[in-house]
């Protein structure tokens, strides 16, 4: 049995491999980390744009939409190696909401999304997180009201990454007050310059920057709905499982730089490397990566 892959899928790896070591700078990496995971509006916007050029921003797509239809195991192996190096392991419209406009969207709002998606110059932000509803999405109270040809919408989001700066909200809101709570809710594409939109800064603990999200009587077209209305909890679902093929490469890349520290750096006159206690850790990580990776690969 062959547990490797395939020589196309080699040769490109090879290909995004040379491609990201020269085009992740450290300037990039720096707005990266301030954006927590996301690529951040300045040379980020210009990286991704560069990735969307050669079709690897969204390469699982279908080509009418910006993309050239690999299978997710070469997706995944090129978001891993762009992770390896540094570069950014959140891209909302690429890789979670873009991939579920292209499940559940009409033909025209696929049009309308994807290709920009693809090419780098749109991004979007989630919007799920409540004050009163985390782990119990189930529980938002963000409330779009039928005014006939669009929503009226009130109510607050808190830790959406990326609202400082895409164009976007990929919105659950509340759309039928009288049904069971995951049975009200849709899913709404909210252009971020809609009258009415307040963003606020939150930075985490760690330093980065999230944001909370206001709407105050916020007007947006009723043909911004992705799907069915009152479905929008099944598409959250759909897109919180794509948002779980997040790459992983960070972490092989700061165990590459353990075992590289361990080699380098002694402890009386013998490397760190050949203490058993130190290598029984490094070993135990080693295989967790390596078992997320499997996990990784199943999934794609
Ligand atoms: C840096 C950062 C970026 C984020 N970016 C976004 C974003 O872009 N968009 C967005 O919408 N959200 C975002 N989030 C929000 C994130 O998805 C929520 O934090 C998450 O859904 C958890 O919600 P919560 O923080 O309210 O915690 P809670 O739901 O209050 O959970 C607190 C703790 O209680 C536990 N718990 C909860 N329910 C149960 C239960 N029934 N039984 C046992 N234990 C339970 C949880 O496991 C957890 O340990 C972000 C969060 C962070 C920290």
């Amino acid at each position: 049995m062959n547990f490797g892959f395939t020589p196309e899928a080699e040769k490109i790896r090879s290909e995004v491999r040379s491609f990201f070591e020269k085009e992740v700078t450290p300037d990039l990496v720096r707005e990266i980390t301030l954006n927590t995971g996301a690529t951040g509006p300045g040379i980020g916007r210009k990286f991704v744009q560069k990735m969307g050029a050669k079709g690897w921003l969204c390469p699982t797509w279908p080509k009418e939409y910006g993309g050239l239809n690999y299978s997710e195991v070469i997706g995944f192996i090129i978001r891993d190696e762009m992770a390896y190096a540094g570069g950014p392991v959140s891209l909302v419209g690429a890789t979670m909401a873009g991939p579920s406009i292209l499940k559940f969207a009409t033909d025209e709002m696929k049009k309308q999304y994807l290709p920009r998606i693809a090419r780098g110059e749109i991004e979007m932000i989630l919007g799920y997180t409540e004050p009163q509803a985390g782990s119990d999405l189930a529980s938002l109270e963000i409330r779009a009201e039928d005014k006939g040809d669009h929503f009226l919408i009130n109510g607050q989001k808190m830790f959406n990454t990326h609202a400082h700066f895409a164009e976007y909200h990929w919105l659950g809101a509340k759309t039928d007050t009288s049904v069971q709570k995951h049975k009200g809710i849709s899913l709404i594409i909210v252009d971020m310059k809609s009258p009415g939109i307040t963003v606020r800064p939150m930075i985490t603990i760690a330093g980065g920057k999230t944001n909370e999200v206001f709407y105050d009587n916020v007007k947006v077209p009723k043909k911004n709905v992705v799907g069915e209305m009152n479905r929008g909890f099944y598409y959250i679902m759909t897109a919180l499982d794509f948002e779980r093929m997040l790459p992983f490469g960070g972490m092989r890349r700061i165990l590459d730089e353990l075992l590289r520290y361990t080699k380098e750096t002694k402890q009386d006159g013998e490397p760190l490397s050949k203490n058993p206690i130190i290598r029984q850790k490094l070993a135990q990580i080693a295989i967790e990566i390596e078992v997320t990776y499997s996990l990784y690969y199943q999934l794609a």
